[in-house]
C-alpha cells in the first residue's frame, strides 16, 4: 500500500544560496512535498492522531527553511527530508522538490529546482563480543543507536553464546542480531556503527581475534553492495550459525537478496554440513 499526503506550491521567503547577496537579501522558494504513509487507520478512525497533520508539516517546512542557511538546494532538500521523517514518525518516505524561481541566473528562465526522495531503510545488524562486559557493551550500543534520531531499533534477538570462529584461541562470544530502521545511507551506517565500536574501545589487533564489540551489517533493505570496504549482504553470513540463529528469531522468512533463501532455509542448509556449536543463553 502506498498512500500519500501531498503539499504543493508552498511559498517560503528564505536565505539559501551560494552568493552573499542571496544570503543577505533572501528570495522566494517554493516547496512541493509528498509524504508516503499508511493512511488506512486514519481512514477508519477519522482521527488526525492516526495520520500526519499536513498543516503542521507546512509550518515545519517553513520554520526549517527560515531558521537554516544553506548554500545548496541539495542540502536544504536532503536535511529537511530527514527532519520531516524524524518529526512525523508515521512517514515512511518523503519526496521533496525545492524550487528557486528567482535564482540569480543572467538568462530568462522559469524555474530551477532540486527533487529528492528519502526513506527509512530496514537493516539487520549482527553483534558480537568476547571481551569486557560483553552483554552490557552490546546492549549499550543498541540503546545508543536507538537514541540516535536517524535510527529506530525495531526488534532484538536474545543473546546467544558461540565458540570463536576462525581458529584464534580466545573466550566464547556473545552474539545477537537486531533489526533497525535508519535514515543513514549504507556508508553512513557503517561509519555510525564503527563509532559505537570505538566507544566500546574496540581495537583491531588480530583478524577474527578477541574484541569488545563487533557490529556487522547483514542486510540493508534488499540492496546488494559490492564495494571494497562494504559488502552487503554480509559475505560470510551463510556460514555462520551465530548470525543465522539469532537472525532466524527476528527475520525467519526474510529472503537473502542474492540467494533467494529464507533465514530458516539457510540455517537448515548450514546444519546439514556443520555441527552447530551454539548454545542458547539461559534466561
Ligand atoms: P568479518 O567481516 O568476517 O566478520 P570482522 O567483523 O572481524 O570480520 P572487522 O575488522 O570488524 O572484521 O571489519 C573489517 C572491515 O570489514 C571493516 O572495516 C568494514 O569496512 C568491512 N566491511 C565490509 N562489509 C561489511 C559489513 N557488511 N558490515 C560491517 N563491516 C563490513
Ligand atoms: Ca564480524
Ligand atoms: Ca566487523
Amino acid at each position: 500500500m502506498k498512500d500519500e499526503i501531498i503539499i504543493s506550491g508552498l511559498k517560503i521567503f528564505a536565505w539559501h544560496g551560494v552568493y552573499e547577496e542571496e544570503k543577505e537579501k533572501g528570495q522566494n522558494f517554493i516547496v512541493n512535498a509528498k509524504l508516503s504513509l499508511d493512511t488506512s487507520l486514519a481512514g477508519e478512525s477519522d482521527s488526525l492522531e492516526d495520520s500526519v497533520d499536513y498543516g503542521k508539516v507546512c509550518l515545519f517546512i517553513n520554520d526549517f527553511m527560515r531558521i537554516n542557511r544553506f548554500n545548496l538546494l541539495e542540502a536544504v532538500a536532503n536535511q529537511m527530508a530527514r527532519k520531516i521523517m524524524v518529526r512525523f514518525p508515521m512517514t515512511q518516505s518523503v519526496e521533496l522538490e525545492v524550487m528557486k524561481p528567482e535564482a540569480p541566473i543572467p538568462l530568462p528562465f522559469e524555474n530551477v529546482s532540486v527533487k529528492i526522495t528519502r526513506s527509512w531503510h530496514r537493516t539487520y545488524i549482527a553483534t558480537g563480543s568476547n571481551m569486557g562486559d560483553s552483554e552490557d557493551l552490546i546492549e549499550n550500543a543498541i540503546a545508543n543507536l536507538d537514541s540516535d534520531e536517524n535510527c529506530r531499533v525495531i526488534r532484538k534477538s536474545k543473546m546467544y553464546r558461540s565458540k570463536p570462529y576462525g581458529g584464534v584461541e580466545q573466550d566464547d562470544f556473545y552474539n545477537s542480531v537486531f533489526c533497525m530502521d535508519t535514515l543513514y545511507s549504507p556508508i553512513e551506517l557503517l561509519t555510525r556503527l564503527q563509532e559505537e565500536e570505538k566507544e566500546a574501545n574496540r581495537e583491531r589487533l588480530v583478524k577474527w581475534g578477541p574484541r569488545t564489540l563487533d557490529l556487522d551489517i547483514i542486510y540493508y533493505d534488499d540492496e546488494i553492495i559490492e564495494r571494497e570496504h562494504l559488502r552487503i549482504p554480509h559475505v560470510d553470513m551463510t556460514n555462520r550459525d551465530f548470525v543465522l540463529l539469532p537472525l532466524s528469531e527476528v527475520a525467519p522468512y526474510k529472503r537473502h537478496p542474492i540467494l533467494g533463501m529464507t533465514t530458516i532455509e539457510m540455517l537448515g542448509r548450514l546444519k546439514e554440513s556443520y555441527v552447530l556449536t551454539m548454545k542458547e543463553e539461559e534466561e
